[in-house]
Order: C-alpha cells, then sequence, then structure tokens
C-alpha cells in the first residue's frame, strides 16, 4: 500500500468527501424515484466560502443532474411541504377522490 498523500481525509469531522474539494459534504440519503429514472439525494454540505445547508441532487439515469442548495429555514419549509403532502395523501385514502 502506498502513502496516502494524494488522498488525504478532510479536517472537517462530519465531511464525506475525500482529496481536494471546495464544498464540504455529508451524504445521507440517495432515494430512487419513479421506478429508478431518478435519483434522489439529500445532503448536509458546507461551501468553503458560505454557510453550512441542504443540498438536493437529482440524478436522472440518462442527462445531466441538477443541485439546489437551501438554507436550513428554506430546508424546514421543504420539510413542512413535504410532510403536509404525505399527510394530505394520508388522510385522503381508501375515499373516491384520490
Ligand atoms: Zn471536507
Amino acid at each position: 500500500m502506498t502513502a496516502a498523500a494524494d488522498r488525504e481525509s478532510c479536517g472537517v469531522k462530519w465531511c464525506d468527501e475525500a482529496g481536494v474539494h471546495t464544498i464540504h459534504r455529508d451524504y445521507l440519503e440517495s432515494i430512487p424515484a419513479e421506478s429508478g429514472r431518478w435519483v434522489l439525494g439529500v445532503n448536509v454540505v458546507r461551501p468553503h466560502s458560505s454557510t453550512i445547508g441542504v443540498e438536493l441532487t437529482t440524478m436522472p439515469r440518462h442527462g445531466r443532474s441538477t443541485v439546489v442548495r437551501l438554507g436550513t429555514q428554506e430546508a424546514e419549509l421543504l420539510h413542512e411541504a413535504i410532510r403536509e403532502a404525505v399527510e394530505r395523501i394520508q388522510r385522503r385514502a381508501g375515499r373516491d377522490d384520490i
């Protein structure tokens, strides 16, 4: 085994990135969606020049990925919206209107 000089681990304890990087990342979830046509990623990120936040990634099986970074306030709004949507679906389960 050679010296790991070229894949030095990051000084930020929670960071999963190796090697030279400008954004610290903690990879949380990769969620397959639409029968595997997409993978949705959720990460905690901290760019060197910015504050910590949440990163959403959409990776289609074919084509370009997109990345959206949210502040904690924005991430909380998204969290509430998704929770509300799921609750509405569950409340309507069994009714004829869905
Ligand atoms: Zn890092």
